[in-house]
């Protein structure tokens, strides 16, 4: 029999109400979700990929729910500014400078490395990755609404927006404007009516990627303007979910949402959410220290990125997590550890349909639940070992091996996407497969099925296992 489980309502923490809320999405059996993605100057590192892996874990939660999710992910690929805020020259083309490289080329090189990161990394696809350079003429048409409203204003070709024209400025990051310019967090620009202000265009005619547009020959978009641009063609003015990591929240989602409000009169996103930074060896990644890392790193180190992406999973996305190589290796063998629990049911149910048991039940219920108490896939994954640890030790028959390898193809990994593809081949390779597959053998010969014997055998050899006849018994060995 099958066991339909109730889907659980999904409870995620709203960084703008500061609460755990219940999800309800705005169109019954959809959502729209936005990912603020990387800037694409240099290849993302392990921290970058933290909130990447988190917003595809997301995804794939609202995916159990039976929600259809149309996800977005920009690539920012100009306007984002050394100190990432008005100041600074264009992270591109100081990065381009630097390895001698047209910045437009650079875009397209870094662009490549980061959907070969996703990938390695198994993530799902968003089913669209505007690039901030392609939308030029949306981001002015929202600069000019902007003007129009009242909400903006231009010194010669530069248009900032004027925070004192939209009340609610702050409340995402709980500034207040007054503390803003009180403080020595902004850079006084002379130009600005307010020290607050934050640029939606900009003009520099040393700027290598720029536009003539209305606004005049030398320009490029403000960093902040392309994500509320991009953003409504995909999703719509309102939509329901948008992420970044919780370097994002200001001043990067704090001036989307004046933009966005202010521009269309509407309510912008309902729910705002943020990873929290990945730590390396207990403090901030940096380049002086040598341990800003890259998937690379951890391949040549022997791991998979799919060990680091079980290393993230292991931690709620809210909460501290340390990369440490010790941790790294400690993931890469619990999810080893998973592969063999897949292998082994896969042996036990040998064929065998799902039948019922109380104990995947039990594991499965609590899986979904901890999944819809914010995402928290370390106590999901607490519930998909303590099945394992008792499988080890009391032994399911074949029909409860069946539905929780069920469970753990159908409902874990669509979830945390820890098994490679691949592995399927490693799996029927690890020894406790072999192992079973040999009893199963022996067993079929000693009732004469000689037909089971025979396909058991050629499976054997297909997948380089030797067997080997000698007096004290059946030994195998790998080819
Ligand atoms: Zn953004």
């Amino acid at each position: 029999m099958t066991c339909i489980i109730p889907a659980m309502e999904l409870h995620l923490y709203n960084t703008l109400t500061r609460r755990i809320e219940a999800f309800e999405p705005l169109t019954e059996g959809k959502v729209g979700m936005y990912h603020c993605g990387p800037t694409v100057y240099q290849r993302p590192h392990i921290g970058n990929y933290r909130a990447f892996l988190f917003a595809d874990l997301l995804r794939r939660a609202l995916e159990l729910q039976g929600l259809e999710v149309l996800q977005v992910m920009n690539l920012t690929d100009v306007g984002h500014l050394t100190d990432d805020a008005d100041d600074g020259e264009d992270k591109m083309e100081v990065q381009a400078r630097k390895d001698k490289i047209d910045p437009w080329k650079l875009v397209e090189r870094v662009s490549a490395q980061f959907f070969s990161d996703l990938e390695a990394l198994g993530i799902k696809p968003a089913h669209h990755y505007p690039r901030a350079t392609e939308h030029i003429p949306e981001m002015v048409e929202m600069v000019e609404a902007l003007l129009g409203k009242g909400h903006a204003y231009r010194v010669g070709d530069n248009i900032y927006f004027d925070v004192h024209s939209f009340p609610a400025y702050g409340r995402l990051s709980g500034n207040r404007i007054d503390e803003l310019e009180a403080g020595a967090r902004l850079e006084v620009n002379d130009e600005k009516k307010h020290p607050a202000d934050f640029a939606l265009w900009k003009s520099d005619p040393h700027h290598i990627m720029k536009w003539n547009t209305a606004f005049g020959p030398n320009g490029f978009p403000g960093w902040h303007i392309e994500c509320s641009a991009m953003s409504q063609k995909y999703l719509g003015p309102h939509f329901d979910i948008h992420t970044g990591g919780e370097d994002n929240v200001f001043p990067h989602h704090e001036c989307e949402i004046a933009q966005s409000v202010c521009a269309n009169d509407k309510p912008f996103v309902n729910l705002w959410m943020h990873t929290r930074f990945l730590q390396v060896d207990g403090g901030k990644m940096s380049k002086s220290l040598g341990n800003v890392y890259l998937l690379d790193d951890l391949e040549e180190k022997g791991f998979s990125p799919l060990d680091f992406r079980f290393l993230v999973l292991r931690s709620h996305y809210r909460g501290q997590l340390n990369f440490t190589w010790e941790a790294l290796a400690g993931a890469a063998e619990a999810r080893r550890n998973l592969r063999d629990f897949r292998g082994r049911l896969g042996a036990q149910a040998g064929g065998t349909p799902p039948g019922e048991s109380a104990r995947v039940v039990q594991a499965d219920q609590a899986f979904r639940r901890a999944l819809s108490d914010d995402l928290n896939t370390s106590a999901a994954l607490a519930a998909v070992f303590e099945l394992r640890n008792y499988t080890l030790r009391e032994g399911l028959d074949a029909s409860a091996a069946a539905s929780a390898l069920a469970f753990l193809e159908e409902t874990v990994d669509s979830v945390l996407g820890i098994f490679d593809p691949e592995d399927a081949r490693d799996d029927a390779l690890s020894d406790a497969r072999v192992e079973a597959l040999i009893r199963e053998r022996t067993e079929a010969r000693a009732s004469k099925d000689w037909a089971r014997a025979d396909e058991i055998r050629d499976e054997l050899q297909a997948k380089g296992i030797v067997l080997e006849d000698r007096p004290d018994g059946l030994h195998w060995h790998r080819n």
